[in-house]
């Protein structure tokens, strides 16, 4: 999807499909999240699943992960001007924070998530006036899938 230069653009629900299958690569303990990035022709840069448990890293949430990834094999230093960044679940204040200053220029995620989301539900971090970059997002794309991971993973723990 989206590799070669003649493919067609990816749409939202194809970016989130693909998130969805990055979430697949989480280690037993971690929480079932993947993120995706493509860039501004819609190929794929990268992607990851969380990895904060694996990694024994508080940071490895998919969305750092795959920013990071992304920006090695993008060529433009950090920046991630015109990339989209698709997430199975909203990001947190941490990961609103890095997509904002990587300059993506869209976020598209899929669940909602109340008690911690920084894209609208706790806070919205994306869409703060006194930031002086502001993604375009679409949230709640294939949210019953992006949530029956969760509810999956949540249901297993107990
Ligand atoms: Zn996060």
């Amino acid at each position: 999807m989206g590799v070669l230069p003649d493919d067609p653009f990816p749409s939202d629900t194809d970016m989130v499909r693909a998130a969805i299958d990055a979430a697949a690569a989480a280690g037993e303990r971690d929480i079932p999240v993947g993120a995706v990035v493509f860039d501004s022709a819609g190929r794929e840069l990268a992607r990851a699943a969380n990895a904060r448990e694996a990694l024994g890293d508080p940071t490895a949430h998919a969305e750092i992960l795959a920013l990071r990834r992304a920006a090695a094999v993008h060529g433009d230093g950090w920046r991630l001007e015109g990339a989209t960044l698709a997430v199975t679940l909203e990001p947190c204040t941490m990961c609103a924070g890095a997509l904002v200053l990587a300059r993506v220029g869209r976020l598209i995620f899929g669940a909602w998530e109340p008690k911690t989301g920084a894209v609208g539900s706790l806070w919205d971090v994306v869409r703060d006036r006194r930031l002086n970059h502001r993604p375009q997002v679409r949230g709640g794309v294939l949210a019953d899938d992006c949530a029956a991971l969760l509810d999956g993973f949540f249901r297993a723990q107990r």
